[in-house]
């Protein structure tokens, strides 16, 4: 039966029943972590559909990420909103696209280019200009943000100069020419990029009017959720989107903008009451979702001059005081993290209401093995899981296969550990290839890590009397680690990065490695950058409901230089603790202006030379010489960039 219009006004205070009765907008909802901006908003919705204000399928929710649109959904369902749309911006964008584009122009749809650093490379070498990996990942995400801040190529030397832009020393004409290049090569291949599937829709429902009418005629009503990361392109798009009707509901938290690298505006939240005089503007100040120990601990962090957030005020029952815990390496750490979930889970906490979250998934394949080890399900959220690795697969294939026809060894071929490390062989595995191999040494990586499983297999039978570990066993114990990482998403802790998590609640959440150099990461040195990094652990801590333990080793493999906890656990930490700056506080001696990049003219504070690749003149200094920075830390911006120039077309938070 539908819910009465009543019930879903009575689980909401009076602050949020203003919201949810509102129906016509323009509304905007301001408010801080866990005060119920989600859910005031989906009561709106489901409101406006039980008093018949709204049509279900008139109605569109927008928010980022799809964990938080499917969030949306669900939650929808729950309150007997059936029918209405929830998605990603670019999800209802490309959904618009797929109708209208064949209709006007009377073609396919061109298909979304899966990775677009191959067609800026070709436009570079046209022009003589040369690029390495490093640089060409800046310009691959220098001409993202430019394409989400509307800024054309013609324009861009201009107005990178205002926005105090620069690419790896690469002048912003040349920059300019690289990324109308770019355009040219995308369109003459029939493809397009992901910014395009909202330029497209943009420039469709301007040119055509008739589609313009339609698309307003079927979304009445427009509801954004996190609406502090929006880019100038999709607040074009929802105008577009919108006509001449004010019927838009936006709710965000400016405390918790993390994207603002790629081009998000919290202005476009904070000035909405100026924009549209007469909107419904509701602030939220209650908590309902942490204890006050949680909600003490994220206002602190706030709590500094430049962070500003709104305070909020615990509605919740006091809880356990949140844990803060240093190991000596990644390894204890993660082994202190696993012993943690699974003291909560004898304590009746439920896997599924239990999340680990870090700064970036390079973090996550120590975490991964001491869950593996103790078999605690597990679900990675974002970024790919160890045993969804092509090789590791590979090997588990093989072996399953090897041990199926082991007959034909009739036992030969020496201990379970000696055939395994044959079978390893077999499969390319060799001498450990250097530093800086890319893919040929996380292969390696992998493969030692499936090894050293084995290998503790293998002691942990030596150290008993029983009889010698077989390739049987190998084989199990891989497949039981492998199907431990598949759980159904209702079963397993969550794993994920921070980025990935926002929007998303659990019982008990542990933030795995918070030191200097990771938050704030260590590619962060303008003010601009390090503030964002704690609006970042900020919208970690406010994951947890009841339970919140905070971690960081010092260092990365038992060697190298000590590490520091996060500067930003300074107000929560007990003086004996704290960072007391760390490295990257002060940022490379050279650095000057505002905004994501603004560096002039670097040397490397090691050995004086220029500093030309980007990463490392926001490093300070070259990879290679020495430096104050431990292994770990540049091991993180190795994995940065790897990373990067993996996701340079697809930022994984959109997608
Ligand atoms: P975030 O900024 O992290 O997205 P939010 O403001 O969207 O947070 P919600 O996720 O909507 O917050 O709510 C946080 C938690 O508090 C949820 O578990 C929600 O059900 C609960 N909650 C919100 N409002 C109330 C209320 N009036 N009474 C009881 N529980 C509430
Ligand atoms: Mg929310």
């Amino acid at each position: 039966m539908p819910p009465q219009p009543e019930d879903l006004l009575a689980g909401l205070d009076p602050e949020q029943r203003e919201v949810a009765t509102a129906l016509r907008g323009p509304v905007a909802v301001i408010a801080g972590a866990g005060t119920g901006k989600t859910r005031a908003i989906t009561h709106r919705i489901a409101y406006g559909v039980a008093t018949g204000v709204y049509r279900p399928t008139s109605v569109l929710a927008v928010t980022f990420t799809t964990r938080a649109a499917g969030e949306l959904r669900g939650r929808l369902q729950q309150l007997g909103a059936h029918g209405v749309q929830a998605r990603t911006f670019h999800s209802a964008a490309l959904r618009q696209l797929q109708y209208f584009w064949p209709r006007v122009q009377g073609t396919e749809l061109p298909r979304v280019l899966d990775n677009r650093m191959s067609l800026v490379a070709e436009s570079a070498g046209r022009l003589r200009v040369r690029v390495d990996t490093p640089r060409l990942r800046d310009l691959v995400s220098e001409i993202g943000w430019a394409k989400v801040s509307n800024v054309s190529p013609e324009d861009y030397p201009r107005l990178a100069a205002q926005h105090h832009r620069e690419v790896s020393t690469i002048d912003a004409e040349t920059v300019g020419r690289i990324f109308l290049g770019y355009e040219e090569a995308k369109r003459d291949r029939g493809r397009i990029d992901f910014e395009d599937i909202l330029l497209c829709t943009a420039a469709m429902i301007s040119d055509h009017p008739e589609v313009a009418e339609q698309v307003r005629r079927t979304y009445r009503h427009l509801v954004v959720d996190e609406y502090q990361d929006v880019s100038p392109l999709q607040e074009a798009l929802l105008t577009l989107w919108r006509g001449d009707s004010s019927e838009i509901c936006v709710v965000g938290d400016p405390a918790q903008t993390i994207h603002s690298f790629a081009g998000a505006q919290p202005t476009f939240l904070t000035g909405f009451a100026r924009r549209f005089p007469d909107a419904t503007v509701v602030k939220l100040v209650r908590d309902y979702r942490s204890t006050p120990q949680v909600v003490g601990a994220a206002n602190a962090v706030m709590s500094v001059a430049g962070a500003s957030s709104l305070r909020l005020v615990a509605q919740r029952p006091d809880g356990p005081q949140v844990a803060f815990s240093e190991a000596s390496d990644e390894a204890s750490e993660a082994a202190g993290v696993a012993d943690w979930l699974e003291t909560q889970h004898g304590a009746g906490v439920d896997y599924r209401d239990m999340a680990v979250l870090f700064r970036i998934n390079a973090q996550s394949p120590p975490l991964e093995q001491a869950l593996a080890d103790r078999g605690i399900p597990y679900l990675v959220r974002s970024g790919e899981r160890f045993y969804e690795r092509p090789e590791v697969r590979q090997t588990l294939v093989t072996l399953r296969t090897q041990v199926r026809t082991a007959d034909a060894y009739g036992g030969e071929g020496g201990s379970a550990l000696d055939q395994f490390k044959a079978l390893l062989g077999a499969l390319g595995w060799t001498e450990k290839p250097p530093e800086g191999a890319g893919a040929v040494r996380e292969r390696w990586e992998s493969l030692a890590a499936l090894l050293s499983v084995a290998e503790d297999l293998d002691a942990a039978r030596r150290s008993t009397e029983g009889p010698a570990l077989t390739l049987v066993e190998v084989s199990a114990e891989l497949d039981r680690r492998a199907e431990a990482q598949h759980v159904p998403a209702a079963q397993g802790v969550t794993v994920s990065t921070l980025h990935s998590a926002k929007g998303l609640e659990w019982e008990a959440v542990a933030l795995l490695g918070v030191h200097e150099g990771s938050l704030p990461f260590v590619l962060a040195t303008t003010p601009e950058e390090v503030t964002e990094e704690r609006r970042l652990l900020y919208v970690g801590m406010t994951r947890a409901m009841s339970l919140l333990r905070v971690s960081w080793s010092r260092t990365r493999n038992g060697g190298g230089n000590a590490r520091k906890p996060s500067r930003f656990l300074d107000p929560v930490l007990p003086a004996s603790m704290r960072s007391g700056g760390g490295p990257g506080a002060a940022g490379p001696a050279a650095r000057k202006g505002r905004g994501r990049g603004a560096v002039l003219s670097v040397h490397c504070r090691s050995c004086g030379r220029g500093l030309n690749d980007g990463a490392e003149r926001k490093l300070g200094r070259h990879v290679d010489c020495p430096s104050t920075f431990d292994e770990g830390t540049l091991e993180l911006l190795r994995e940065w960039r790897r990373q990067e120039a993996a996701s340079a077309s697809l930022p994984a938070y959109c997608v």
